[in-house]
């Protein structure tokens, strides 16, 4: 309300104008759907994940001649493929569809899903051209000129990080993992695996308590942990991301400066010196149309 005292004049642009320069929790919410995010680059569509923030997926701009659509699925726990059946473009014979997972299981978890009575339509009448691509975690997919590094993740029932690599860009989508005490080692995988990032998406959905007493072998990190593993592999924006849905805004905002203020102090004890004012590390809370440039460093 006390800000609401400065609202400029009542016409549309104005109010649009003053609605951006609110702080996101004013004009956002961090809960949302379940782990869907597009990593747009110029050739085929991609996705991680392929939970209920795909049924918002537009594909009003894609190909009249039909698309390929690639989604890099983590794992097969519900909420990261729950939101496939109502993938529109899924039911156009013009598309290409490939899933490339390390899950075996993972044709059959897709039409189980969509079989009667849980779903009026059954995956086999679908009409795209779908296909299933199995790796091994350590693999390696070349999609054109976009690299797709593949690590296995701890996680129950098996869970896979991804790194895309197009040019000098960088983005890690690492949701559904628990970085316990071994992340403290020299010589931890995921160092390597998120070196120098430009975007690292990282599970901090526990708080730090929880992540080792109550919640632990659970599966999921926390803004802490996330925050160290960043700055080791000298990441440039940290993205918190699959959180507690259970929680309000309020808690995720304050396990957010909290990660901050850790981070600042972190780096400082790691490097012996103040972190460059110049090239700080950017920490966000990940939410539904979020959209991050790895280019750029001037994003939320
Ligand atoms: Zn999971
Ligand atoms: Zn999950």
């Amino acid at each position: 309300m006390e800000r609401a005292t400065h609202l400029p004049p009542s016409n549309r642009e104005g109010i649009d104008a003053w609605l951006q320069t609110l702080p996101l929790e004013l004009t956002h919410t961090f809960k949302g759907h379940t782990p869907c995010v597009e990593i747009q680059q110029p050739a085929e569509k991609v996705f991680c994940d392929a939970g209920s923030g795909l049924q918002n997926y537009d594909a009003t701009n894609d190909s009249a001649e039909g698309t390929h659509y690639h989604f890099f699925l983590s794992h097969l726990h519900w909420d990261h493929i729950q939101g496939f059946p109502f993938f529109q473009p899924a039911y156009a014979a013009r598309n290409r569809i490939t899933f490339h997972t390390a899950h075996r299981e993972a044709p059959t978890v897709f039409k189980q899903q969509m079989a009667a009575p849980s779903f009026p339509v059954n995956f086999s009448e679908l009409k795209a051209r779908i296909a299933f691509s199995f790796f091994e975690p350590g693999d390696t997919i070349r999609l054109g000129a976009l690299s797709v590094q593949t690590i296995l993740q701890p996680h129950p029932n098996k869970s896979c990080g991804f790194r895309f690599d197009l040019g000098d860009q960088s983005i890690v989508y690492a949701s559904d993992c628990a970085h316990g005490k071994e992340a403290h080692e020299d010589t931890y995988p995921f160092l390597n695996f998120f070196d120098h990032a430009d975007i690292l998406i990282l599970d901090a959905q526990f708080s730090l308590t929880e992540a080792n007493t109550s919640k632990s072998g659970w599966g999921h990190s926390n803004a802490i942990i996330a925050a160290e593993l960043a700055t080791r592999a000298e990441v440039k924006h940290l993205v918190l991301f699959h959180h507690d849905r259970k929680l309000d805004d309020t808690v995720l905002i304050e396990r957010l400066a909290q990660a901050r203020a850790y981070q600042q102090v972190y780096a400082r004890a790691l490097r012996g010196m103040a972190p460059d004012p110049n090239e700080p590390m950017q920490i966000s809370l990940a939410f539904d149309g979020l959209v991050l440039d790895p280019s750029s460093r001037k994003n939320q």
